[in-house]
């Protein structure tokens, strides 16, 4: 019979462990959630003061972040950056 039940992060054997357990401990828990988050990058822009004042109200009217407004416009097939 196939062991299967290894902690899906250090492989640490769960023999000791619930049947359903996939983790040996909370932290390998919590590394392997962090790895299947999506990742992220940080991208700088450089806006104009009147650029930023007008996504800035646009935002606020939609209750969004800025950069939330910006990848809906930007991931939105009709959308437009300049309206
Ligand atoms: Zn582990």
């Amino acid at each position: 019979m196939p062991n299967i039940h290894n902690c899906k992060q250090c492989g640490i054997s769960l023999t000791n462990k619930y049947g359903n357990a996939r983790h040996c401990s909370h932290a390998c828990r919590s590394k392997t959630w962090r790895q299947l988050q999506t990742p992220t990058i940080s991208v700088k822009l450089k806006l104009t003061i009147p650029q930023f004042d007008i996504l800035k109200t646009q935002a606020d009217s939609l209750n969004l972040l800025i950069n939330q407004l910006i990848i809906n416009r930007a991931t939105s097939a009709s959308g437009c950056v300049h309206p």
